[in-house]
Order: structure tokens, then sequence, then C-alpha cells
């Protein structure tokens, strides 16, 4: 299966050039970077650290979609809306692992996995994953005097808060609770807060150094307190993640789905 990797200079992208590389019937095929950005014309292999390997970025996105099957994705809202209707009209696989994308975002890419197979999570790693699925079931269980809050560190070169993970904890906490997690949700405090209302659930944000990711949700009762956590040690697990959702999605038809179905947890 021959693979893009848009934004293939950056973190992410670096590490899903190596992994796609590695794994058996996945072929690094191209890589997108914006124009005007000092990694177009570089080697991919080169950037990833693994050597020559003879496929070059561009920033011509257009070209490449006639010659590959799927689209791995870790870029910015923008990049990654403009590439999800290149992926509808070639009827490919886009695995997207941008964050930050807002409400009318998501509803494009509704529209454009009319036709291609899409496959979007905010955290690709299996780990995150159950996470959610236990936070859900912790949520229903507990009663409403258990208070839920989410806490998440990343590292200091990140642009969104709270992190795609955060909010992904935060839908699955809501739904075990049957909650809105737009009306619920207290995305900061400051000040003369008044004392916490029951139903809310709380995110709270820091950023420092090298941190890949941890997450802990809170569920705070009046006399005991439990704590679910995960912490990434690498991007590899990310990047495993979008491999195995872009195999999972290849004879899959057309629509968006979730790493909760690619890990059949739902
Ligand atoms: P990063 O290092 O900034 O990489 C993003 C790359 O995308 C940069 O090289 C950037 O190029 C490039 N880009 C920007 N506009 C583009 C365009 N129009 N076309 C092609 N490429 C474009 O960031 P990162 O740490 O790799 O993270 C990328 C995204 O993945 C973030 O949204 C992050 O939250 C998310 N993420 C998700 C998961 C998950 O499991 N879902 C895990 C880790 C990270 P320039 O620098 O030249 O602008």
């Amino acid at each position: 299966m021959k693979i893009a990797i848009a934004g293939a200079a950056g973190r992410m992208g670096r590490v899903l050039t190596r992994i796609v590389h590695e794994t058996e019937g996945l072929e690094v095929a191209g890589g997108i970077e914006p124009k005007g950005s000092s990694a177009v014309g570089a080697d991919m292999g080169e950037l990833a650290g693994l050597g020559p390997l003879g496929v070059k970025i561009t920033d011509e996105p257009l070209a490449l979609f006639t010659r590959i099957e799927g689209l791995i994705d870790f870029t910015v809202p923008k990049a990654t809306l403009a590439l999800a209707e290149l992926s509808a009209q070639a009827r490919i696989v886009h695995v997207i692992g941008t964050t930050g994308i807002d409400k009318e975002g998501d509803e494009k890419i509704k529209a454009a996995a009319r036709h291609a197979r899409i496959v979007k999570s905010g955290n690709m790693s299996l780990g995150v994953n159950l996470l959610a699925a236990l936070v859900r079931k912790v949520a229903a269980t507990l009663g409403p005097d258990f208070d839920i809050e989410v806490l998440e560190m990343h590292h200091k070169h990140k642009i969104d808060a709270p992190s795609g993970t955060a909010l992904l904890l935060g839908q699955a906490a809501a739904e075990g609770r049957k909650l809105d997690l737009t009306k619920s949700s207290v995305r900061a405090r400051d000040g003369h807060t008044g004392a916490r209302p029951e139903g809310h659930i709380g995110f709270a944000t820091l950023r420092g150094g090298s941190v890949v990711g941890e997450h802990t949700v809170m569920f705070a009762g009046p006399d005991e307190r439990i704590e679910l956590t995960h912490r990434a040690a690498s991007r590899d697990l990310f990047a495993r993640g979008a491999v195995r959702a872009t195999l999972w999605a290849q004879d899959k038809k057309p629509g968006l789905y979730s790493m909760a179905d690619v890990l059949g947890l739902e």
C-alpha cells in the first residue's frame, strides 16, 4: 500500500516515515509540507534518520494523490481540511491525527468521509483508547457526587489546549454520565469562581519541556479519589496506531471511523 505523509518534516511526520518504512506491506510514497517550507525537496529518509529513501517532500499534493492509496496526516487543521477534500476526490484512506479541529471543520471531514475512508482520533494509542473505555465505565458507575477533572501535560511546543486526548477523555466521561460535554465542560478557572457546581467536567492544562503526553482523569468523591492515568514515553506509539488504522481502513467502506472502531473497543 503506497502511503504519503502530510507534515513529513514535523515531529510526528519524521517518526511516521520511519514506522511506515519498517511496516511490511506499506511503502513511503511521498511527503507533503506547506509552500515555502525549507523541507520541500528534502529526502524523507534523511529527515527521518534512515538514510536516503529516494522519496522527496513536495508542496504540490495534487500530483501525489494520483498514485497513493493512503495518507497519514498529523499537521494543522487548515491543512487537514484541504487534504480531506483531495482524499475524497481520490477515494483513498485518510488517517487524521491532527488536533484542534473545530465543529465546522468536523462537518467538512464528515462530508469528505462520504467518499474517503477516514479514521480520525485525538489519540492513536491503544492505551489511551482503552483508558477512554474505562473512563466511560467508571463515570457511569460512580454517582454525581464524584467530580470529574481531566489533567494533561505536554511539551512546550504544543499549539492547542486542552489536548485532543484530554477532550477525547472528557467526552468519554460525559457519555458515561449522560452529559453534553459542550454544555458541561469548564476549560479554565481564574479569580472568584464560586463553589464547583455538580455535573461539570473540568480541564487543566500544563505545558513544559519535552513531555510527549500525560493525561489523568480524576473522580473526586466525598472521602476518596480515583485517578486513571496514561503516560506516553515516545511518539512511536501514536505512529504505530496510525499505521494500524491505515491497514484496518484499506478494505472498509467510505466513512468516518474512530480508533475505538479500529481497535474493536466499541
Ligand atoms: P509539528 O512538529 O509542528 O508538525 C506539523 C507539521 O505539519 C509541520 O512540519 C508543518 O510545517 C506541517 N504543515 C503545516 N501546514 C501544512 C500544510 N498545509 N501541508 C502540509 N504540511 C503542513 O507538530 P507535531 O508535534 O508533529 O503534531 C502535529 C499534529 O498532530 C498536532 O495537531 C498534534 O496535536 C497532533 N498529534 C496527534 C497525536 C494523535 O495520536 N492523534 C499524537 C501526537 C500529535 P511547518 O512547520 O513548515 O508549518
